[in-house]
This record gives C-alpha cells, structure tokens and sequence, in this order.
C-alpha cells in the first residue's frame, strides 16, 4: 500500500459478513459464500509451485478471472457517505495515474492475452477524466467485440452521452440512491439530483443501453424508497439494482447492523410487486436477478438485481479482475495485497511480461471476501486501507 491512501485513522474492522459462527468457532457456510481448493478448468496446466505461466488468469481455488474493472480515476465530484470522507480523501498525483494510452495497453493485454472477456470502467468518478471519450475510442479501436461498460454517478453525463457512444461504450451503470432531492443531497453531499436525472435522460437518448440504476441502502436514509425506485425504474425501463452496503466507506462508519439484507429488500418488493426468479440465472454475475410483475399482471414489467455481498456471499462464482487508477492488480475488492502493474509496463515489460505478473496476482486470490480463512463469519475482518472510490467499485 502506498503511502497516498494510508489512512492515518485506519483501524481493524470487525464485522461478521454473511455466515454463522457455531459455538464451536466452526464457519456454517453459505452454499455460494466461498470456493474450495478444488480442481478446474485448467487447472492441470498449473505447476504445483504457482501460477499457470500461459493461458487465463485462474487462481488456487479454480476460478478464472475474466470480468475486468478498470479504475480510470480516483477523484469524484460527490462524497458519498458510504463511499468518501466528506473531505480530506489523499489524491493520487497526475503522474500516478495511469494515462490514457497505458490503460489502453493495460486493456489490451488482459482481452488479447489473457482471456478478458467484458471490460467495467469506473472510479472514482470516470466522468471526472476529460480524456474518457479517447480513453474508451482506443480501447474500441483495439477490440473491436468487447462489451464496455461504465459505473458512473452521471453528474455531466448530459454533455457527454453521446460522444461516450460514438467512442464505443456499450453499456451503463448509473448509481442513483434515492429520488428525493433532499436525500440525495445528504446521501451524496452534493445538490445534483437535478444533473443525475439530466445523464440518465441523455444517456437513453444516446442509445446507450440497457442502463441499469445501481442503489446502496442504508437504514433510517433512503431505505423507505425501495418499491418507489423499483416503480420507477420499471416506468423508465431501467433494471434495478440494490447493493448492500459494503465495510468500504472513507469514515469506516460502516456497521453489519446497518445493512439491509437481500431478504429483507426482497420482501419490501413484494409488498408491491410480484418477483420471480429471471429464468436468465445469474452465472457469474454478482447481482441475483428477478423479474418484476405488478399486481395482478402476468406481463414482465421489468427485472431488478440485488447484489448480496455482505449476507449472500457470492465468492465462489467470482470472476473479477480490478486494475485501480494507479495501475495495481487487486484480486479481490477487500484484498490486502496489490500488484503494481503500472511500474512494470512502464519499466518497459513486454505483452507477455505484462499478463505473467496479472497471473501471479490472480493465482494469489484470496478465498473470499479478502482472506483464505474458512469462514467469512470472522470476528478479524480488516476492511482494506483503500476505500471503495479508491479501489474502483
Ligand atoms: N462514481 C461512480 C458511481 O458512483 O457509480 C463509480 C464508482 S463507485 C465506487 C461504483 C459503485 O460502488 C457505485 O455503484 C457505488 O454505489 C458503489 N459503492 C460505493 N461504496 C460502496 C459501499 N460501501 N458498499 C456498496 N457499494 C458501494
Ligand atoms: Fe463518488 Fe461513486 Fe463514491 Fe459516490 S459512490 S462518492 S459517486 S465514487
């Protein structure tokens, strides 16, 4: 960890994330919650004492990574309180960050050599990057196939929609918490309800699509709204997804206490509509999908998504690969450990060069949620130095 995110009110975090401690200290597993040291595919070509020296990016347990996270920035324009410290969140220097060409190799090297097979950009806040339109038009030129997507807050979107699909981005993800101007400026700390809104309507009229509308819930703030957004969203012909509120906050406030649990956002639907499991299944996807009817209608309205990662755990399936702003490899979103990517390619390593240190990151992947402990029930849980707008949600 670099000395620009070590954060000086750092302190161990103990939560319990999703499983049951018997009186024993023995884990109770959710069936989903981590993988087994087991065998996969692929996993004959791995030498016994590391990582596979060609092919994809499989790990120790038999997952291959092929979903990849690019963080472009780690500035962003609102302050999310699950997110950022209302201020004094350390920048990364210009030089730090990776430019547009070295994300751009970085991309390459992951789809050409090592099997990448979509591509999720994000931050911080992408938008925040005058190049982004440049960023995403060399990325496209390369890999002409690659579905790219973008998480934004889609505060400036309005101006940019466009050009960002002219560029190549296929798909959007908009965070958009509540619907209510007044929360939203509590929740973001910021008064752009009105910008947000704006993105979205110029993001549809780009035909960028589908967009799906991500939320983070949190007790006593927004979570009166769920069915109003799911109406919404359905109205609009967004998905919409509920994220449960992650230890990945700038204030390190977070409580499991205060998060709302996939069953409990499941059951507040259905006092208003009728949710039925998406027949699409869910792959490796982290959101658990559904599809919403109203009352009465046999009509698929629309699909929601909820993205249990705190008490539904989805390790196992895990198929991400993150690349933060500055160019490190972090296997896993509550890793402890980085790999400096950027440092390599700009010591002058070749493609290949490139994807062996990717796979000697990746082959290093913890179990789950950050660690190889059996269990995620663990009264130890350290929640990771970075933040999440550090790391790139
Ligand atoms: N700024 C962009 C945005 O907000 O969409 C992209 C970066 S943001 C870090 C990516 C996603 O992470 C957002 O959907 C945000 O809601 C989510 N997120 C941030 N902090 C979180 C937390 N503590 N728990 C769960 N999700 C979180
Ligand atoms: Fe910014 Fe996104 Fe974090 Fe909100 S969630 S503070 S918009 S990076």
């Amino acid at each position: 960890m670099d000395a620009e995110h070590a954060n000086p009110t750092r302190r161990p975090v103990a939560v319990a994330l999703g499983a049951t401690v018997t009186a024993s200290g023995a884990t109770a597993l959710p069936a989903t919650g981590a993988p087994a040291p087991a065998t996969a595919p692929g996993a004959t070509a791995v030498a016994s004492t590391g990582a596979p020296q060609s092919g994809g990016l499989l790990d120790r347990f038999g997952r291959v990574a092929t979903d990849l996270r690019v963080s472009v920035i780690d500035k962003c324009n609102l302050r999310c309180t699950y997110c950022m410290p209302a201020d004094g969140m350390p920048w990364l220097p210009q030089t730090q960050l990776m430019s547009t060409d070295e994300i751009r190799r970085i991309v390459r090297v992951a789809v050409q050599s090592l099997g990448a097979e979509e591509l999720r950009i994000t931050g911080g806040e992408p938008l925040v990057r005058k190049d982004l339109e440049f960023i995403i038009a060399g990325i496209r030129e390369d890999n002409p196939d690659l579905p790219i997507s973008m998480t934004t807050n889609a505060v400036g979107l309005d101006r940019r929609a466009q050009a960002l699909k002219d560029a190549g981005l296929t798909r959007l993800n908009v965070s958009l918490d509540t619907l209510h101007p007044e929360t939203f400026a509590e929740l973001t700390r910021r008064p752009h309800l009105d910008k947000v809104l704006a993105g979205l309507q110029a993001a549809r009229a780009a035909g960028l699509g589908p967009i799906k509308i991500n939320a983070v819930l949190l007790r006593g703030i927004n979570d009166t709204e769920i069915v109003s957004l799911v109406d919404w969203a359905v109205t609009n012909g967004f998905e919409m997804r509920f994220i449960e509120d992650m230890p990945l906050d700038g204030d390190r406030s977070w409580t499991a206490t205060n998060v709302i649990a996939a069953r409990d956002i499941r059951s507040e639907i259905e006092t208003a509509f009728s949710l039925t499991p998406d027949p699409r299944g869910r792959g490796a996807a982290p959101a658990e999908r559904w599809e919403v009817r109203r009352p009465g209608e046999t009509a698929v309205a629309g699909h929601i998504g909820i993205i249990s990662s705190v008490t539904e755990p989805f390790c196992a399936a895990c198929t991400r690969t993150r690349v933060t702003a500055d160019g490190k490899v972090r296997s896993c979103l509550f890793s402890h450990e980085e790999t400096d990517l950027l440092s390599t390619l700009r010591a002058g390593a070749d493609d290949e060069g490139l994807a062996q240190v990717w796979r000697d990151a990746m082959w290093a992947k913890p179990r789950a949620h950050g660690s190889d402990r059996v269990g995620l029930a663990r009264a130890d849980f350290v929640q990771p130095e970075r933040t999440m707008s550090a790391i790139g949600g």
